[in-house]
């Protein structure tokens, strides 16, 4: 990090996917900029750790059939990917019973239907949520007053099927169904192009790896930018005006005629602003669901489940965690299990030692998965709600009567301050994509200001 004051035509304040995109969009528009960031890597919720030569993702990985920008991305930097593996059975670990999905749905086929019922009745209520102003659909105030849960309540008529699409969702928030608006479930479903799609692996947001981590994506859009980038400078202050802004990080000050902020809402609320943002962007900021996402990946010598027509993945209710996938290579070898503990799951592992930490997942892998789980090569664990520049999980989301009172704060430039993060996304909101395309619109409405 650069001590004293620099200045440029823009300032972008974190490196995640969505400042690394805004960058590379002012870029080329041919504005100088720097980059202020508070890791001292680029990435944010994208990391990738090496082992023995092996690149393990323990945040963003996955890229969806319909994550345009980011499959862009992928081919012009030349990377490589591949299909993440789904053929098999997915293990249900269940009411003291393991389970594969193909009995289980012989095993409750009443619960199974009503699962199925309610997912379709979301799904048809999300496709008239605009996802670029959720307040404006029909009876939005109404279907913003209610969270999730309650809707999932009385939509489902048995307990399997609720406890089922609780847990569905909690995997794709990272927030609890409690905690969000039934009207931001909507927003969040439409902005991806609904549960399928958002649930699948081929054909759907889970289709693709990309070979050696997807934190290669974050240092491709660095490019050209090396001069720009400011690592391991947190921003404190941000001051703003109507002709300019001076972004004040540790030992660094910035001065630029406009600023992208980039970084989760979470931490957004922790910097001060000067003045004071309007309140109801404040409201947001400080009521959003953050969410919560503890992810391990256990190495193994092969996918050994595999050779038993697993897919790798397992889930259900009985279990520590909330689901685990099958990361490894297209040959199997090294195996690789992704396990995440989100939302309400996330808490109860945190608290416990390592050591006590690894068994207990341990265990439960050799639960769903047999005893050639309990001797991994390697294990490795990310805690992204406990670290101090995410403060979540994947995503974090509007709780009832957020969108039907502040909802357009979300988004809109207060002055010289434009907003992206995947949270502002408008398309695939939550994901790697929705953090690309949030980085470019704000980019263009900093641009417009000047
Ligand atoms: C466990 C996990 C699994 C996921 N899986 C997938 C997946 O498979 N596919 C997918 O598409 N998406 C996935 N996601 C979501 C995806 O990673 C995020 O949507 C995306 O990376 C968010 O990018 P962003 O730029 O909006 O925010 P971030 O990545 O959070 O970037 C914000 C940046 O701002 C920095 N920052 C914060 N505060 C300050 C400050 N005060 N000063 C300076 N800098 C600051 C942070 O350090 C960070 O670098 C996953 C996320 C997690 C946590």
């Amino acid at each position: 990090m650069t001590a004293g004051t620099r200045r440029a035509d823009f300032v972008v304040v974190g490196a995640g996917f969505a400042g690394l995109a805004a960058a590379a969009r002012l870029f080329a528009a041919g504005s100088s900029l720097v980059v202020v960031e508070a890791r001292t890597r680029l990435g944010g919720r994208v990391e990738t750790v090496h082992h023995e030569g092996y690149a393990l993702d323990l945040g963003g990985s996955w890229i969806g059939t319909d994550h345009v920008r980011a499959r862009t991305l992928v081919r012009e930097l030349g990377l490589d990917t591949w299909p993440c593996h789904s053929d098999g059975a997915t293990i249900v670990r269940d009411d003291g019973s393991r389970l594969d999905d193909r009995r289980y749905s012989i095993l409750h086929p009443l619960a199974t239907i009503d699962y199925r019922l309610a997912s379709r009745r979301l799904d048809r209520m999300a496709q008239r949520v605009s996802p670029m102003a959720p307040w404006t659909a029909d009876g939005a105030s109404e279907l913003d007053g209610r969270s999730l849960e309650d809707w999932l309540r009385r939509a489902t008529r048995t307990e399997r099927s609720r406890t089922t699409l609780r847990r569905t969702a909690a995997n794709i928030f990272s927030s609890e169904p409690s905690e969000i608006s039934l009207l931001h479930a909507l927003f969040y479903i439409r902005s991806s192009g609904g549960l399928g799609p958002m649930l699948a692996t081929t054909g759907g947001a889970q289709e693709l790896l990309v070979r050696g981590g997807a934190e290669q994506l974050a240092a491709g859009m660095a490019r050209g930018l090396e001069g720009s980038l400011e690592l391991g400078a947190p921003v404190r202050r941000i001051v703003h005006g109507t002709s300019g802004v001076r972004v004040e990080a540790d030992a660094l000050t910035v001065e630029a005629a406009a600023a992208v902020v980039a970084v989760p809402p979470g931490t957004a609320e922790r910097i001060e602003f000067e003045p004071e943002l309007p309140a109801d962007r404040s409201e947001v900021l400080r009521r959003m669901s953050p969410g919560d996402a503890v992810r391990m990946a256990d190495v193994y010598d092969k996918a050994f489940w595999r050779d038993e027509g697993l897919t790798g993945e397992a889930w259900g209710p009985k279990l520590p965690f909330s689901f685990t996938h099958d990361v490894s290579s297209p040959g199997g070898a090294p195996g690789v299990l992704a396990t995440f503990f989100v939302g309400e799951r996330a808490r109860p592992i945190r608290e416990l030692s390592p050591e006590r930490r690894r068994e207990v997942a341990l265990a439960a892998l050799v639960d769903c998965f047999g005893d050639r789980a309990a001797r991994p090569r390697a294990h490795v664990e990310r805690d992204w709600g406990s670290d101090e520049w995410t403060r979540g999980g994947y995503c974090s989301s509007m709780t009832p009567g957020l969108w039907s009172r502040y909802g357009s704060a979300l988004r809109d430039p207060v002055g010289r301050l434009t907003w992206a993060g995947t949270e502002t996304a408008t398309e695939h909101a939550g994901y790697m994509e929705g953090a690309l395309q949030s980085g470019e619109r704000a980019a263009s409405e900093a641009l417009a200001l000047v």
